[in-house]
């Protein structure tokens, strides 16, 4: 089954195509990595799927969402909106609400924008929380928290919507070093649960390790595609190859 079907997708910013007519589909269950020199475009890609960018061609189908990308969004508002309840979105700069706790943030979506019961969703946060290993910070304001805690509790929050679909965006580059492993064991963790997962990241090791599937993006377009540990260990094109040997 499929889960996101983008079709065609353009995008420019001033005038300056930065997304040439990309084509993804991510199947449900299936863990995505994309990789790629800074500028290729992979942050856009990401950011256009949860329409955080508002794209100039191509069609987006999120579950059964449809998205005509060649019209505005402001005159599909009904679409976007179900889109974003089905799409989590984990950012490289955690995002919080700075003056809510640790658990207000985690029942905000639930409870505002798909009306849910407060007692239900602070339920459910509280298992999110245990789930990533947060259960003792739930009054915690996030700037007593690590940067790696934040990102955990952005992640929780991503779920709490119990969204078809988590897109992260360089979810550890924001991170000191001794942060990355606990975020990329989270994420790993949501995978070993077969959650559909595309993720933009630097962490090569990670990437071939837990996606099933790998993307190399350049200059604005997918180069090469494949089963992760194939794409990591026996690239196809001269592009992948001369991207990956920088991280050997
Ligand atoms: P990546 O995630 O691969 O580093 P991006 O998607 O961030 O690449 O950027 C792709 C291209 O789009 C780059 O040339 C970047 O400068 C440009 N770009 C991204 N966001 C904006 C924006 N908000 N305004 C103008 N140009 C942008």
């Amino acid at each position: 089954m499929i889960t996101i079907d983008v079709k065609g997708l353009v995008k420019t910013f001033n005038n300056q195509t930065v997304l040439h007519g990309v084509d993804l589909t991510v199947q449900k269950g299936e863990v995505v990595a994309i990789i790629g020199p800074s500028g290729s475009g992979k942050t856009t890609l990401l950011r256009c799927i949860n329409l955080l960018e508002e794209p100039e061609g191509g069609t987006i189908r999120v579950g059964d969402v449809v998205i005509d990308g060649s019209k505005p969004l402001s005159g599909q508002k009904g679409q976007v909106r179900k889109l974003r309840q089905e799409v989590g979105f984990v950012f490289q700069s955690f995002n919080l609400f700075p003056h809510r706790t640790v658990l207000e943030n985690i029942i905000e979506g639930p409870v505002v924008v798909k009306g849910e019961a407060r007692d239900t969703a602070v339920a459910r946060a509280r298992e999110l929380l245990a789930k990533v290993g947060l259960s003792d910070r739930e009054d915690a304001y996030p700037k007593r928290l690590s940067g790696g805690q934040q990102q955990r509790v952005a992640i929780a929050r991503a779920l709490a919507m119990q969204p078809e679909v988590i897109l992260f965006d360089e979810p550890t580059s924001a991170l000191d070093p001794e942060l990355v492993g606990e975020v990329l064991n989270t994420i790993r963790a949501l995978a070993d649960e077969n959650r559909t997962m595309v993720i933009v990241t630097h962490e090569m090791s990670f990437a071939r390790d837990v996606a099933n599937r790998a993307i190399f993006m350049d200059g604005g377009r997918i180069i090469e595609e494949g089963e992760a540990k194939a794409l990591f260990s026996a690239p196809q094109q001269a592009r992948t190859k001369q991207f990956l040997e920088k991280f050997l």
